[in-house]
């Protein structure tokens, strides 16, 4: 049998769809008719964001793939936290995968700025 394709309807075990829609309390800083960005609870820089799509995804690569136009605003307003926070530098993470260290199956960006970084990323 095909798998599914994914449709984008929200999740009721889902901690980012419950934070779209307001049920969970966030730091808002920025939100579209598509996406909303906050604060992450547990920041490892002085600016750390979550950029989400408001539909649910489990993680980039589903989002890419169901939801072009939307993986492009998810980008485009991970820009647009950078800006209002001053970033000249910063850095767009997507975990994509529990091995790549994601833990909340709700695609979403993290924008990290505010302090210099390594690389490779541990
Ligand atoms: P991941 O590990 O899946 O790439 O990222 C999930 C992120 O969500 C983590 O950085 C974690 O700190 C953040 N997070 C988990 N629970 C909450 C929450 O209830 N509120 C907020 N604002 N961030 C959360």
């Amino acid at each position: 049998m095909a798998a599914q394709r994914a449709d984008g309807a929200p999740q009721d075990d889902c901690l980012f769809c419950k934070i779209a829609a307001g049920q969970i309390p966030a730091t808002i800083v920025r939100e579209t008719e598509t996406t909303v960005a906050f604060r992450d609870i547990n920041p490892q820089a002085p600016t750390h964001v979550l950029v989400i799509p408001k539909a649910h995804y489990r993680d980039a690569a589903e989002l890419a793939t169901a939801a072009p136009t939307l993986a492009a605003d998810v980008l485009r307003e991970s820009q647009a936290v950078a800006d209002e926070d001053k970033l000249e530098s910063y850095r767009v993470v997507f975990n994509t995968g529990s091995g790549a260290g994601q833990t909340v199956w709700h695609a979403h960006a993290h924008v990290l700025g505010g302090r210099g970084m390594q690389w490779p990323p541990g």
